[in-house]
């Protein structure tokens, strides 16, 4: 799977979500709690893959899934730019001190997965869009 293609089905998906709770009047609030991973697992269980297994991407007691993946990723399938004999396919924007590059084979790829950033409300408050498209408008190149 493509990033531009998970994006889409994602951005798919998560609009469903917002539609019925907005339509239920939910305020930012709440519709950013209905988004707690243990409510997720229960009430959307086909919004993530690890739902299935209960298994949480990040190991966080309190860990909330509105802004997978999130605003401060940069992608391009096409490939960004050479690094030597790589291809750099995403980057951190911020550079965050717990993400990393890694390379897999010839591609090198933003790895998120020591980073909680963007699972934590304090960062969702700020920047929460009820359009998870307009949130994360920036990660594609
Ligand atoms: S390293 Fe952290 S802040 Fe940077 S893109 Fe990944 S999750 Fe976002």
């Amino acid at each position: 799977m493509t990033y531009t293609s998970w994006f889409k089905e994602h951005a798919r998906k998560h609009k469903i979500i917002i539609d019925k709770l907005v339509a239920k009047n939910y305020t930012k609030e709440q519709i950013i709690e209905y988004f707690d991973f243990d409510n997720m697992v229960a009430e959307e269980n086909n919004f993530c893959l690890l739902y299935k297994d209960n298994e949480k991407c990040h190991d966080m007691e309190k860990l909330n899934c509105y802004l997978c993946a999130c605003p401060n990723f940069r992608f391009d399938d096409k490939g960004i730019k050479k690094v030597g004999k790589n291809t750099q396919f995403s980057f951190c924007d911020i550079n965050h001190k717990d993400g990393s590059q890694d390379v897999y084979s010839t591609r090198i790829h933003q790895n998120c997965s020591k980073c909680d950033v963007p699972h934590k409300l304090s960062y969702i408050k700020k920047h929460f869009d009820l359009d998870w498209s307009k949130a994360m408008k920036q990660c594609i190149l």
